[in-house]
């Protein structure tokens, strides 16, 4: 076919993301996939059921455009009961189609040409697009390593009368860091007396370890009334396939929020909706995710605690980060490759979310895969 010059690309400098990468180079070269975040074992059957008996009931025609009102109710009720904030289930709520596309909503909403927006590297991939998609100008910080914290005296130098947005995320994607009540506090004392609003990514709300608290944004009520809190119904159900989200905010944000919205998406799967309402009333579904996790987490880091990789255990998130440090000091894509090609374990290299691909001689592995899948990876592991 012959392709005039149609388009100048509004995104010159975006290829596939590292995650379809990765995973079709696990699947071509038969390897274990710990790259791509999502578990290998299935959601609980009680939850498909639901589904099934709510398409059933003939369920199956639009939801309203914020979703419907039964499983806003509930998630207001969860997020007063977890972090003492309440959100309006009429106009604060709204059911998204997994996190990434409530990210976008949110950054579509209000970033305008020129507006700058702070995010913190290694940053999850779908920031950087969303800001340069419409117009605004994306300010990298950069987390401090081993422990991956933030440096609020840094921010506080950049922020100036363009800065719109700070993009926090907790538990963090992909350095399984948390922030703290000081990183908190610090963010409040910066906000104050600015416009700046915040987008909290809490899609692993529910998977922090080793009896730290999650600190959502909710908590901190100077925050909570300029922010858009995302989570993800996926990370908490092992249902990452069914791209099911939603966003929390106060009412003139989520108003223009639902202006976006409305014509991205305007509504999303009505039967599992309804089927997540009924589900959401078992809390310990959702309470016992960080103990869940925190033993797959244990138990892969046991295994490979012989390795030649050195590693901070995960403090959140299902993603353990190794270092290769002793091994080589090939770049972390090069090692990724062959790490799949020759080695048959495909993981996620740090590199890549990073604007000017830093590179740490860090690799991202998810742990929520079967002990099975733990135990050959970590066979792997342990013969390099
Ligand atoms: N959130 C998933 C991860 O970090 C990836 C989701 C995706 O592939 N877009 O691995």
């Amino acid at each position: 076919m012959h392709y005039p010059n149609l388009i100048n690309s509004k995104l010159p400098n975006v290829g596939t993301t590292i995650f379809t990468v990765m995973s079709k180079l696990a699947a071509d070269n038969n390897a274990i996939n710990l790259s791509q975040g999502f578990p290998d074992f299935s959601c609980n059957e009680e939850l498909v059921a639901l589904v099934n008996k709510y398409m059933k009931a003939g369920n199956n025609q639009y939801a309203p455009m914020a979703g419907i009102i039964g499983l806003r109710e509930m998630l207001a009720q969860k997020t007063e009961e977890l972090y003492g904030a309440k959100y309006d289930p009429e106009s604060e709520i709204t059911i998204t189609a997994g996190g990434t596309q409530a990210i976008y909503t949110a950054i579509s909403a209000i970033i305008r040409e020129d507006d700058e927006v702070i995010i913190f590297e290694p940053a999850y991939d779908c920031y950087q697009p969303a800001i340069e998609m419409n117009g605004g100008k994306t300010i990298y910080m950069q987390l401090q390593a081993p422990d991956y914290t933030i440096d609020w005296e840094k921010v506080k130098r950049v922020i100036n009368h363009h800065t719109k947005m700070i993009i926090i995320n907790t538990p963090h994607n992909p350095t399984g860091s948390v922030m703290s009540v000081a990183d908190m506090i610090m963010l409040e004392k910066i906000i104050k007396g600015t416009d700046i609003v915040i987008i909290s990514d809490e899609v692993y709300e529910h998977i922090i370890f080793d009896k730290q608290q999650h600190q959502s944004v909710a908590r901190f009520p100077i925050l909570a009334e300029r922010s858009f809190i995302i989570s993800s119904f996926g990370k908490t159900y092992h249902t990452t396939g069914w791209k099911m989200g939603y966003c929390l905010a106060p009412k003139n944000l989520m108003t223009e929020f639902r202006k976006v919205h409305q014509f991205l998406v305007f509504s999303c799967n009505t039967p599992i909706q309804y089927a997540l309402m009924e589900f959401l009333k078992e809390k310990n579904h959702y309470l016992e995710l960080g103990n869940f996790y925190q033993q797959k987490r244990d138990y892969f880091i046991n295994l490979i605690k012989g390795s030649k990789f050195g590693f901070i255990p995960a403090a959140g998130t299902y993603f353990q980060l190794l270092n290769y440090k002793k091994l080589s000091s090939e770049k972390d894509t090069d090692f990724a490759i062959r790490l799949t090609k020759e080695f048959g374990l495909a993981a996620i290299p740090i590199s890549v979310f990073y604007h000017e691909q830093e590179d740490n001689h860090v690799l991202r592995f998810c742990f929520a895969k079967k002990e099975e899948t733990l135990e050959k990876a970590a066979e792997i592991l342990n013969k390099i």
